[in-house]
Order: structure tokens, then C-alpha cells, then sequence
């Protein structure tokens, strides 16, 4: 069968990266979406496994190439998700998790019909705002844009599936694992790739 791709998303600040490392920590057989982006490396994070660190030119070049599955513009930098990586996964039967914006996701949601669509929320604005002014990873320019930008991000919620109010880590990932493992014993799913006999002609895992 086809891997699934669970598409992850929320404001900046509400922890999506923090939720992201656990459940790839505890799920083997999902694999994470290393995304393009032209922002600048931060300290601690590695080329090729964080994102692939790219110049203005060559992501201009990877979309006119067409080998992005969906691209934006967030807090003035470009980020783009491959679609050879995710297709390539999905292809050999491992499940994908992005992490993208939510122009992206919103995107996504226009090609991938049959992906899942999770929206990860801070408890509040006022959690959000300090979140990410105590974190301290942005100049206060880029903080300004990133509170911004959160407003209309926030209420984009309604296009999702799913929702995981991230207040307590250890309960964010619980029920996010809750989604993926609903998502992957759907019937439906089984029965469009294997048809309705499934169950007479092999043995399912
Ligand atoms: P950061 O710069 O903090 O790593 O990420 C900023 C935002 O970019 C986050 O909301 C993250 O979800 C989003 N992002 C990361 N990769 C992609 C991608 O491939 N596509 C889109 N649309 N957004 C992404």
C-alpha cells in the first residue's frame, strides 16, 4: 500500500517542531519531509536533515523545474516541500510527515486530496506572543511579521481535519499519534488500494 502523508501545520510558535521530533522519535516508519528554504541556518541545525539550505536562484530554478509539490513565501523567506522526496516515500510504502506553513497546507490541500490535514494551535494568542518572543530565535523585526502573519493563521483553522491544542507536549503527541494511527486503519484506504476482498487474499498487518 501507498504511504500516507500527514500534512502539519499551525502558526509559528505553536510548537510544531518540538510535537514534530517526538513523533518521529517514536514512529519508525514515518519519515519526515526535509523541506527548500532560503532562510539563513540557524545555530544547531544540519543541511540536508533540518532543510536543504538554498540560494534565491536555485529555488527559483526548483519551480520552474516543477519539482515542488508547493511553495510560499513565509515571513519573507521562500520554503518549498519536494515532490520527488514525498513521492518517493509514499511509493515504497512509508508514511511522510510536513510540517509547512498554512499557505502551504492550504495549497496541498488543492493536489493531495487523500492527505490528512492536522492544525497544531497554542492555547492563545497571548501564549503565542509569548512563546515566541521568549524563545528569542527572531530579530524583532522578524518577531513583528511572525505575530502578524499568526492572526490570519489562526483563523484558517476551519480547513482542517484535525486539531491538537498544544499545551502540554506529552499530550500533544499522544493525540497526535492518535491521529496517524486512526488515519492508517481506515478501511477505505485499505479497500481502494487492495480492493474488498482484502481480507480472503492476504494477511493484513
Ligand atoms: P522556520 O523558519 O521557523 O523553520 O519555519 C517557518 C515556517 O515555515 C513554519 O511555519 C514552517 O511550518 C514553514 N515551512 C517549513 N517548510 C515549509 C515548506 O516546505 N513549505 C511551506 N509552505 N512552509 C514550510
Amino acid at each position: 500500500m501507498k504511504g500516507l502523508v500527514f500534512v502539519m501545520s499551525g502558526p509559528s510558535g505553536a510548537g510544531k517542531t518540538t510535537i514534530l521530533k517526538e513523533i518521529l522519535a517514536r514512529n519508525d516508519n514515518l519519515v519526515f519531509s526535509v523541506s527548500y528554504t532560503t532562510r539563513k541556518i540557524r545555530p544547531g541545525e544540519i543541511d540536508g536533515k533540518d532543510y536543504f539550505f538554498v540560494s534565491e536562484e536555485t529555488f527559483k530554478s526548483l519551480i520552474e523545474g516543477k519539482e515542488l509539490l508547493e511553495w510560499a513565501k513565509v515571513h519573507g523567506n521562500y520554503y518549498g516541500t519536494s515532490k520527488e522526496f514525498v513521492g518517493s516515500c509514499t511509493d515504497s510504502g512509508r508514511d511522510v510527515l510536513l510540517d509547512v506553513d498554512i499557505q502551504g497546507a492550504i495549497s496541498i490541500m488543492k493536489s493531495l486530496e487523500d492527505a490528512i490535514y492536522i492544525f497544531i494551535a497554542p492555547p492563545s494568542y497571548k501564549e503565542l506572543v509569548r512563546r515566541l518572543t521568549s524563545r528569542g530565535t527572531e530579530n524583532s523585526e522578524s518577531l513583528k511579521v511572525r505575530l502578524e502573519d499568526a492572526k490570519w493563521e489562526l483563523e484558517q483553522v476551519k480547513h482542517f481535519e484535525y486539531i491538537v491544542i498544544n499545551n502540554n507536549l506529552k499530550q500533544s503527541v499522544s493525540q497526535f499519534e492518535a491521529v496517524i494511527t486512526a488515519e492508517r486503519l481506515r478501511v477505505d484506504r485499505i479497500i481502494r488500494a487492495k480492493g474488498e476482498k482484502f481480507l480472503f487474499e492476504e494477511s493484513v498487518e
